[in-house]
């Protein structure tokens, strides 16, 4: 416990992710955080390698309107999140495991999160069968060719979807 400036609480857990944009999928995993932690931070990454459909404040609008009445904190971040964990009351974070191809990806970054903070602990919750084969990437996919959404995101969601992509001229999904 060297060097920790923040009392660390274990019944609050970090959600950190992209949630451009939030889905049904990230709501269940966050479900099922809250039935293990009392209180969950969502962390929305900033700057993640990919460019995202939403600014960071759209996103963290959206998720406060679909989990009001869960305690949640919603924040950004911003470069590595072992040092964000470091200033955190907290040293555990929330990933989930959809399909199998998940595995690798996120044993890596567990892994060198822990090398790079020895405090850190990732726990993996198993989403619900419904959600194994949802991401944000599928939802901006299915939307952009002018799918409905309304199934996979909260209804919410799937309005400021239709507005961005309207304003944003798309219609095929591709730069
Ligand atoms: P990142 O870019 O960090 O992967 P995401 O927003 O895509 O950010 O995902 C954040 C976390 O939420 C990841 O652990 C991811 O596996 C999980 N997640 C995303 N979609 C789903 C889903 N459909 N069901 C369960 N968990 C999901």
């Amino acid at each position: 416990m060297q060097g920790q400036s923040v009392e660390k609480n274990a019944r609050t857990a970090i959600y950190p992710g992209s949630f451009d944009p939030i889905t049904n999928g990230h709501l269940d995993i966050l479900s099922r955080a809250l039935k293990i932690f009392d209180k969950i931070i969502i962390a929305v990454l900033r700057n993640g390698s990919k460019e995202p459909l939403f600014s960071v404040e759209e996103r963290m609008s959206m998720i406060k309107q679909v989990t009001s009445g869960m305690n949640v904190v919603i924040e950004s971040f911003d470069g590595l999140l072992a040092d964000y964990v470091r200033q955190k009351e907290t040293n555990i974070i929330i990933r989930s495991l959809r399909a199998t191809s998940d595995f690798d990806y996120e044993f890596q970054m567990a892994v060198m999160n822990s090398q790079m903070n020895r405090e850190m602990e990732s726990i993996f919750l198993m989403t619900g069968k419904e959600y194994f084969f949802l991401s944000s990437s599928v939802v901006k996919e299915i939307a952009s060719r002018g799918g409905d959404v309304s199934w996979l995101v909260p209804p919410v969601v799937a309005e400021k979807l239709k507005a961005k992509l309207r304003s944003s001229g798309s219609n095929n999904g591709e730069e």
